[in-house]
């Protein structure tokens, strides 16, 4: 909670800034931003998408160091279904959907909830979900430096759902590997785990 709060306050002249451009752009579409309705909806606006990009000032490397640990084990690790929301650059509309992680040990392990932790950081920015993809694909690598990592994602774009082409049930997958899950072998286990439900 502490963070959320440290975080309004130190952008309140960015919230502020970006509060007047939503009012432009309401009066842009045609709409009476004096409408009882809509008085509040530039700094509410403002403040949501503060919130949704509140990860270019977040620091993944930082959060995945404070939480490794020295140990042996070396199999895999998987973290299936990480929800993930963030926005498209092109038209700055949302897309979600789920992260598949997974990374081989080499001789450290990180908390579990940091790899989600960091799926988030580089979700709440404006991106593309290839680069998506290999931000966090790069970045447990480079910081854990494991025997191996892969990530996969499958989201649906909201602006291919409601605009542009209207395809209303296509799933967009992306993914990367690095290390052991280059090896084929590898690689199929993984998507075999993350396709497979054991609950
Ligand atoms: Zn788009």
């Amino acid at each position: 909670m502490s963070f959320y709060k440290n975080f309004e306050e130190y952008n309140l002249k960015a919230t502020d800034d970006v509060k007047e451009k939503y009012s432009k752009i309401i009066e842009g579409v045609g709409e009476d931003v004096q409408r009882e309705g809509l008085v509040k909806t530039p700094e509410r606006a403002a403040k949501a998408m503060m919130f949704l990009t509140q990860g270019y000032k977040q620091d993944p490397v930082e959060i995945l160091k404070g939480a490794m640990f020295k140990e042996d084990y070396d199999d895999m690790v998987i973290i299936k279904d990480i929800e993930l929301y963030s926005l498209c650059e092109h038209h700055m509309l949302p897309f979600f959907g789920k992260a598949h992680v997974a990374y081989i040990p080499n001789g450290h392990i990180v908390g579990l909830s940091k790899i989600p932790r960091v799926v988030d950081v580089f979700a709440r920015r404006l991106q593309v979900q290839e680069r998506l993809t290999h931000d966090i694909l790069e970045c447990l690598n480079n910081t854990l430096k494991p025997k191996g990592v892969a990530v996969v994602i499958e989201a649906s774009h909201m602006c291919m759902m409601m605009r542009g082409v209207q395809k209303q049930n296509s799933v967009t997958t992306t993914s990367g590997f690095r290390g052991q899950f280059e090896k084929q072998e590898t690689r199929n286990e993984f998507l075999k785990l993350i396709s497979s439900n054991l609950s």
